[in-house]
């Protein structure tokens, strides 16, 4: 059974807020103050006047901010830009630079004029202004314009560690872990004693394998400030720490690779060979290039049990790091190949999409990749969408690890017929359009529609139309 993703299938909830004019705000929380509405979204808190806010639907969307990153659940800073006592502006800006669910950019522009006036105050005025909008792109997915402003900021402010800190956030969100690191070392040298700078440090950190650096910055910042969060990520480092202790290590290009001692020195070369092959031909196909090197873990049978704790059925993982159980393999098989092409799938599919791929596509395409097709489940799945039509879209909204083993493969088969009849008409540009889609901020559904012009019932019957076509009855 090919691994699951487990990262995918995050179980938090969120709340949706409904302006009148029908936008939705998906947001983490929500809290009703006055005649304000004050909500908590990756970036920090924000408000909207309530005038504007039609409703709220609570626990209606998986939140964008822990899925995908797996174990990486980093939140945000949790500090505020503090205005100098000099800005009697500061809540003016906050609502000025984002009115009616936009951002005010003439108003913005304005600010930036008058900084150019050389007073310090309006300097920090056109930052606030540029934090402000940037936190507004992040709760709404767009994580492009999001970096743009927060650059914008630390332009205009660039000691400022709360400015720093959120584009070494979003360095981080887009798994751009190196350069999330100059921006948080810049932090430290202003503010050492801030928990929020040695928090993001440990995810950088634990982002580039260096668990060592990791359990240290997140043992500085829990000592500053108790945080749930990171008290489990530090637990599950010093697990990982523990057992790779005896590790040896071994990189090329693209992968760092740590591997018991216990196994054949020759089969870490090549795995990091094979790998790097894979990667070559995944770059190619999904036009995109992780940004930093990616970590491998090749495990025993029993040590990889004990440290994932996955379910029995799960041969292999991807929770930001690939891990592998590969005891008593002297070489790369054809089988261990595939497992790498699989889970190294997920790696691409999740940083390309910052995490938002939903569960179907990533192991739909993870299958894909790794050359499986729908010959041997085929029959199976056209029987199932005649006789319970319901259950063809369980795949598309469920929680995976939760299911039971039976559905689990029914799932996998659904996911890969939908993938693979998406790349029959289409091509492979097809699906990278739609990832394209989701990594600025598009729920999984609709970028379908945008792409094969059908939304999940439609795909469900033209896959039905495929399978049938292609295997026969
Ligand atoms: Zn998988």
């Amino acid at each position: 059974m090919a691994g699951v993703v487990l990262a995918v299938c995050g179980t938090a909830r969120a709340d949706t807020i409904v302006l009148k004019n029908g936008r939705r705000i998906v947001v983490l929380s929500v809290t009703q103050e006055g005649d304000k509405i004050r909500y908590e979204t990756p970036a920090g808190t924000l408000t909207l006047p309530g005038a504007i806010v039609d409703h709220i639907e609570r626990n209606g969307w998986p939140t964008v901010d822990t899925a995908g990153a797996g174990t990486l659940s980093f939140r945000p800073p949790e500090g505020e830009a503090v205005a100098p006592p000099s800005s009697e502006k500061k809540g003016e800006i906050e609502e000025r630079a984002v009115r009616g669910g936009e951002v005010d950019r003439s108003y913005i522009a304005q600010l930036e004029n008058e900084a150019r006036s050389g007073q310090p105050i309006a300097n920090w005025n056109a930052a606030l202004a540029h934090h402000t909008a940037s936190q507004h792109e992040l709760a709404h997915g767009d994580m492009e314009l999001a970096l743009a402003d927060a650059q914008q900021a630390l332009q205009f402010m660039p000691q400022q560690p709360v400015f720093l800190m959120d584009v070494a956030y979003l360095h981080l969100r887009r798994s751009e872990y190196t350069q999330s690191l100059e921006y948080l070392d810049r932090a430290k040298r202003v503010a050492p004693e801030d928990p929020d700078v040695t928090k993001l440090a440990g995810w950088a950190y634990y982002g580039l394998n260096k668990l060592d650096q990791a359990v240290s910055e997140w043992k500085h910042s829990l000592a500053l400030r108790p945080d749930d969060g990171i008290e489990a990520a530090l637990k599950k480092a010093l697990r990982d720490k523990q057992e790779e202790e005896q590790y040896r290590e071994n990189e090329s290009s693209h992968f760092t690779l740590r591997y018991s001692g216990a196994s054949e020195p020759a089969l870490s070369h090549d795995v990091l060979r094979t790998l790097e092959h894979h990667y070559e031909a995944i770059e190619s196909e999904l036009n995109y290039s992780p940004p930093d090197s990616i970590g491998v873990i090749l495990y025993t049978q029993q040590a990889f049990a004990d440290i994932t704790q996955a379910p029995a059925w799960v041969g292999a993982l991807n929770d930001g790091r690939i891990r592998v159980p590969v005891q008593g393999l002297g070489s790369v098989t054809p089988d261990l190949s595939r497992v790498l092409r699989h889970e190294l799938t997920h790696s691409f599919v999740r940083q390309k999409t910052l995490g938002r791929a939903p569960t179907w596509i990533q192991e739909g395409l993870a299958q894909w990749m790794e050359g499986k097709r729908s010959q041997g489940t085929a029959a199976a799945l056209i029987r199932m969408a005649a006789s319970a039509p319901d259950q063809t879209a369980a795949h598309f909204v469920s929680d995976w690890p939760k299911m039971s083993d039976d559905a689990v493969s029914l799932a996998y088969a659904w996911a890969l017929a939908n993938v693979e009849y998406i790349i029959h008409e289409g091509g492979v540009t097809d699906l990278d359009r739609i990832l394209g889609r989701i990594a600025a901020g598009e729920a999984p559904e609709a970028a379908t529609r945008a792409v094969t012009r059908g939304d999940y019932s439609r795909l469900t019957s033209d896959t039905v139309d495929y399978l049938r076509k292609t295997y026969g009855n």
